[in-house]
């Protein structure tokens, strides 16, 4: 737990607030936006005189959970800026959020960019999701959940643990999600949405399997390029769907893929089941969870770096066991 602040202080900051504007990071995934509209939504059912905005760029197939907001450049005097589920502020999405009054970040990854007025970090969360039910639940009435807030909540939950697969998944982690069930919204509907692909990122993934490399000592790792993508016809914020397929194998320990951009670098996704691999992504432009992280390598020299620094730490996980 990293904080500056407390959750009664962010309810008195909302409390106190007229007009509220909720960011989140860019390539948003179900936590960033059910974070961001979870809160919105609870204030808005607590206070409905109040005005409160989302904003970001575009959310890709996940329309269901949120959608952006125009917000005139006005709206943000005298406004109260409230970030989730962003460690840094290169990637909130839209530059504007340091344009409020009063800025605030909520999140659950390692506090490296301590940004804000205030901010509270708890990295023990498996979620930005599940510390907004808590913060909520800390608010003694005054911010209130109803059948929406918690429809979305509960989507940002199950994304980030992967329907309670990883290990960030806790004891209260169930408790909440148990909570948020309660209030009766159909969960079955929010995992088939979570579990559904396209045609096309499902050939992705078969991509995947076929083409994985296998570097020893459990590490593995794939290039996804620009023209495989083309070929597939699949979006570039849709390859989020494969980040987790390596590790349904056996196999497979800890695990990283090159994602192709348009202009010749690539987007790093590492994922482990045990070895600890932020270190290597906060090394390479990056950073992130203990065992979920993403960065950046510039060229394949730096790739055959970070395949021979993944391979490293597997081994010496192995050593540990
Ligand atoms: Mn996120
Ligand atoms: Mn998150």
């Amino acid at each position: 737990m990293e904080t500056n602040t407390s959750f009664s202080e962010i309810v008195a900051k909302i409390v106190t607030s007229n007009k509220i504007v909720i960011h989140r990071h860019a390539n948003p995934d179900p936590d960033a936006l059910g974070s961001q509209a979870g809160l919105a939504e609870a204030i808005k059912n607590s206070f409905p005189n109040k005005q409160v905005r989302l904003v970001g760029s575009s959310v890709g197939d996940l329309t269901w959970i949120n959608q952006p907001e125009e917000v005139p450049d006005d709206f943000y005097d005298d406004a109260l800026v409230i970030v989730t589920d962003t460690a840094d502020t290169p990637r909130i999405s839209d530059a504007r959020f340091d344009k409020g009054n009063y800025l605030i970040k909520i999140d659950h990854h390692p506090n490296d960019d301590a940004y804000g007025d205030l901010y509270y970090v708890n990295t023990d969360a498996s979620s930005c999701s599940e510390m907004i039910v808590d913060l909520i639940n800390a608010s003694e009435g005054q911010l209130k959940l109803d059948t929406e807030a918690a429809r979305v909540l509960y989507a940002g939950i199950i994304g980030d643990t992967g329907r309670f697969l990883y290990n960030a998944t806790t004891q209260h982690t169930f408790n909440v999600a148990a909570q948020l069930v309660g209030f009766g919204f159909d969960h079955s509907e929010v995992s088939q949405n979570l579990n559904e692909i396209s045609l096309n990122q499902a050939k992705l993934q078969s991509v995947v399997y076929d083409q994985l490399q296998f570097d020893g000592d459990g590490a593995a790792h794939i290039m996804i390029t620009l023209d495989m993508l083309q070929k597939l016809g699949v979006a570039d914020d849709q390859v989020n769907s494969v980040v987790s397929t390596p590790g349904r194998l056996r196999e497979v320990l800890l695990w990283s893929i090159y994602v192709e951009k348009e202009d010749g670098t690539y987007r790093v996704h590492f994922r482990s089941k045990g070895p600890i691999i932020n270190g290597i992504a906060k090394a390479h432009h990056g950073g992130g969870h203990p065992l979920a992280s993403g960065g950046k390598a510039v060229d394949q020299t730096e790739i055959n770096q970070i395949v021979s620094e993944m391979k490293t730490a597997g081994a010496a996980y192995s050593m540990g066991q």
